[in-house]
Parts: structure tokens; C-alpha cells; sequence
């Protein structure tokens, strides 16, 4: 039996990351198998919150996060249609036959006083679940409720004294005592199913034989299997991610900072480093690797290797990963998906001519080993832009005041006006050649060289900064910090 698994947002929000880490492992999953099927279904039964935007934002960060889906709203087949909004008539269908089962009955109770008993269960230390109050209504008493133009919802029979057990993928077996739990609802006063009654018969038609979603769904686990014997059909296998905290171990939210994917996205970090470090939130290889491509956590990924413990997000670890994926660019690459970012920063303008894309490709490679996203470019390439810079730092100010600078800087500029070829051989050679010459060694030597090509004490490597500036612009700086900031002497 091939592998058929879903991913079942509801469209009231941007994709949270620990939703895109449960389409993650999902699709994952599929991919890892032959013929395994990833389905998309939209769960949008909560008519108020969901809207259309939020389901085409869902869809769009999903396949910016580079996913893609075999059954869903969108791409159609043969088990739609894939929005639950559509779906009304099956829900009908099914709860009829619990209907004539007798496996439902109808409750009469109003919010408010559901609200009372919870309030008044809790204040005598009790759990607050509903007391099965209607579930032996007689026809009477039904007809009088409806008399009295109450509305009614559909609750299902827990039934008593049952234990459900499962064996989940992530926790191993997983017991729940049915008298913890009152009859639960499946159809709304409103006439539409419940999440609980909607997901089983979804997942029934939908042929889903693994269901991998958060924790937060473990305790609904059991009705869903109860749901399941009711129709006559048999579980998927259930798997259940942990939570995704916050640094303070508090379960991820918007005081937490920046929480949905299309943030991250507007940061400009590339979809592979999300996909990345959102593997590795709840998931490892079982050796020291954290460095991924998609393909490879597609070939690597497995169940077996998911962990119980909640798993912190943590932005600073997630920067790493991305930086890695950087180093991995091509500098035309960054370039392309920077342009926007340096465009509105006012850093370039288009069109480029090939000469000023060629240079700005040179000023990416010098930077890119400090690049974790994409919209930082225009920050970095700062140095590179203005050749009349401030040097205010005392530290750097210090360096330049020091004797031997003056000849060094001299000395420098010299070879640098007779240097043509700006390959780091060519470029190392003529560091040692003034070395040789003036015996400046070590930092003494490269502390003034950068200070004097870029006005900073650190930065990317000075054999990158060359071929980033060319000849004249070099040329320009030395002279203007040697004029500048440099204490003439000799
Ligand atoms: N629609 C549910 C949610 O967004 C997912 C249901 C499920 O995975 O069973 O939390």
C-alpha cells in the first residue's frame, strides 16, 4: 500500500512555521517513498476566519518553500473536492448513518449554560467535561426543547469504560481513558461538522493512511479513532510532532518575534534554508550532519528519527544555517535575488550594464561569506558603494597614526597603480613584495592595507575587495586615507 498523507491548514492566517514544518515532514514523507502522494486539503470549516487571501497565502508560501502536492484545491483529482467548505453534502451523509446507528443524539444545551457547568466543575476541582446531560432525552422532553426554538447540536457517545490506546510514531503507545471525556460534538448548531467529525471522514475518503500533525492534536487523537470505528473503517497510523517553543520554552508565538514563513520570506532567506532548519525541528539524521538540500532530507528523511521533546526556534541558529546555504551561491545568483532589495535601497538602478553587473558580482563575492539572507546585501555592499568614508573609530584611528603607516601606505599605493591582474595569487604576491620592501609584517601591515580600502577594521577579505573595486576606486581610497588620516612622514 503506497504512503498517502496530507497537509490540512486553515486558511486563517499566513503559514505559521510550525504549520510549514508539519507540510514539511509530510512532504518529506511522501517523497521519501515511491508512489507516496501528498494531498492539500483546506480546512476551512471556520466560515468567520477563513478567507480566500489567506488559502492563495498558504498555497503560495508552500511552493515558495519549494513543495509541491499531488492531490489539492488547486491541482484537482480524483478525491475532491479539497476545500471542506465544499464538502457539506458527505458530512450530511455520514452523520445520517451515525444517526440511524443511534450513535449520536442531539443536545439542547445553550453556550451559556455549558459555560455555568464548566465554571461551576472546575470550582469544585472536577473535570470540566459535559455531563452526557441529553444524551437520554425523551421524545418529549425533545420535543419541548424544540419547541422553545432551542437549537440543538449533534454529540457523539463516548462510549464508557473504554480505554483507546495507539501507537503513535513519535511516542510510542499512547493510552486514553474514554470517561475522561464527555460526548463531543460533531455537528455544529450551525449545521456544519466539527473539526473532529470533517478530519475523520476527510481522512477516511481521502485514502490517508499516515496522519503527521502537531502535538496540539494528541488529545483529539482518541475521538478521531472513536469517529473511525463508528463508520466502520480503520484508523492511519498517527504520528505527533512536538511543539515548537519559544526561547523561553513557552510554545512559539508572536511575542516570540517573527513567527510566519512569508516574514522569513520577506527577509529575503532563500526557501531552502527554511526548509533546512525547519527539518531539524523535531527531526535528526542521528549523526552530526544539520547542513541539508531538499533532495537530500528527502532521500534521509524517516519517522523513526522524529524526537518527543518540544524543539526550540531558535532565529540565531536558523541565521547559521542560511549563511551556509549562502557560501553555496554563486555571486550572480545573490545578485539576481537581491536586486529588488538593493533597488529599493536606492544602491543600484536598473538597467545594469554588464560592466556595473560584473562589478557588482565581485562585490557579492567578497561578501557573501557574511550573508545570511538575501535583503542584507545592501547593507553589506555599504562599503563598497561610497569611497569617501569616515574613519571616527579610535581604535582605526590609532592604527593610522602609528610611524610606520606613512611609508607603508606609500609603499602600497605604489604597487597597487602598477598592478594589473587581480587574481589572489597576483594579489597575495604583491603584499609580499611590499612586505619584503619595508619589513612591515602581520597586522601591523594588514590592519593600515584594510583600514585604508575600506575604512574598517574588519571585513571581507582584502583580495576580495580588490577585484570589487578595480584600479582607480583602490587607488582613490588609499590616497584619500593617506591624505586624510595619516600623519605625514616621510
Ligand atoms: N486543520 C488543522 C490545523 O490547522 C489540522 C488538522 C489535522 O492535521 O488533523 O491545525
Amino acid at each position: 500500500m503506497s504512503v498517502r498523507v496530507r497537509f490540512a491548514p486553515s486558511p486563517t492566517g499566513y503559514l505559521h512555521v510550525g504549520n510549514a514544518r508539519t507540510a514539511l515532514f509530510n512532504w518529506l514523507y511522501a517523497r521519501h517513498h515511491q508512489d507516496g502522494k501528498l494531498i492539500l486539503r483546506i480546512e476551512d470549516t471556520d466560515k468567520e476566519r477563513s478567507t480566500k487571501e489567506f488559502e492563495q497565502g498558504l498555497i503560495d508560501d508552500l511552493k515558495w518553500l519549494g513543495m509541491d502536492w499531488d492531490e489539492g484545491p488547486d491541482v484537482g483529482g480524483e478525491h475532491g473536492p479539497y476545500r471542506q467548505s465544499e464538502r457539506d453534502d458527505t458530512y450530511q451523509t455520514y452523520q445520517k448513518q451515525l444517526q440511524e446507528k443511534e450513535l449520536v443524539y442531539r443536545c439542547f444545551c445553550s453556550q451559556e449554560e455549558l459555560k455555568q457547568r464548566r465554571e461551576a466543575a472546575l470550582a469544585a476541582g472536577k473535570p470540566p467535561k459535559y455531563d452526557n446531560r441529553c444524551r437520554d432525552l425523551s421524545n418529549e422532553q425533545i420535543a419541548s426543547f424544540e419547541t422553545e426554538g432551542r437549537v440543538c447540536v449533534w454529540r457523539f457517545k463516548v462510549p464508557v469504560g473504554r480505554v483507546i490506546t495507539f501507537d503513535d510514531a513519535v511516542r510510542g503507545e499512547v493510552r486514553f481513558d474514554c470517561d475522561t471525556m464527555g460526548d463531543f460534538v460533531i455537528f455544529k448548531g450551525d449545521g456544519g461538522p466539527t473539526f473532529h467529525f470533517s478530519v475523520v471522514i476527510d481522512d477516511h475518503l481521502m485514502q490517508i493512511n499516515h496522519v503527521i500533525r502537531g502535538e496540539d492534536h494528541l488529545s483529539n487523537t482518541p475521538k478521531h479513532i472513536l469517529l473511525y470505528e463508528a463508520i466502520g473503517a480503520e484508523p492511519p497510523k498517527y504520528g505527533h510532532l512536538p511543539l515548537i517553543l519559544g526561547s523561553d520554552r513557552a510554545p512559539l508565538s508572536k511575542r516570540h518575534g517573527k513567527t510566519s514563513v512569508r516574514q522569513y520570506r520577506e527577509m529575503g532567506y532563500p526557501p531552502e534554508a527554511v526548509i533546512n532548519y525547519l527539518s531539524l525541528l523535531g527531526w535528526s539524521p542521528k549523526d552530526n550532519r544539520e547542513v541539508f538540500k531538499p533532495e537530500d532530507l528527502i532521500s534521509i528523511f524517516s519517522i523513526d528519527n522524529l524526537n518527543k521533546s518540544g524543539a526550540v526556534f531558535d532565529v540565531e541558529k536558523m541565521g547559521w544555517i542560511s549563511a551556509q546555504h549562502m557560501k553555496e551561491k554563486n555571486p550572480k545568483e545573490i545578485l539576481e535575488h537581491a536586486m529588488p532589495a538593493l533597488i529599493e535601497a536606492k544602491k543600484v538602478s536598473e538597467p545594469l550594464s554588464a560592466e556595473e553587473s560584473d562589478r557588482l558580482e565581485k562585490m557579492v563575492a567578497a561578501v557573501r561569506s557574511g550573508l545570511r539572507y538575501y535583503n542584507q546585501l545592501p547593507e553589506q555592499m555599504d562599503l563598497f558603494m561610497n569611497d569617501e568614508f569616515e574613519i571616527a573609530e579610535a581604535e582605526a584611528l590609532e592604527v593610522l597614526k602609528q610611524e610606520h603607516v606613512a611609508p607603508l601606505l606609500k609603499e602600497f599605493s605604489q604597487k597597487v597603480s602598477e598592478l594589473d591582474d587581480y587574481s589572489n595569487e597576483s594579489i597575495k604576491g604583491c603584499f609580499k613584495a611590499i612586505q619584503k620592501e619595508t619589513g612591515i609584517k602581520g597586522k601591523n601591515f594588514f590592519l593600515p592595507v584594510r583600514l585604508s580600502l575600506t575604512g574598517q577594521l574588519h571585513g571581507p577579505e582584502i583580495v576580495d575587495v580588490f577585484p570589487a573595486l578595480g584600479k582607480e576606486r583602490l587607488l582613490k581610497r588609499i590616497d584619500r586615507v593617506r591624505n586624510l588620516y595619516v600623519e605625514a612622514g616621510t
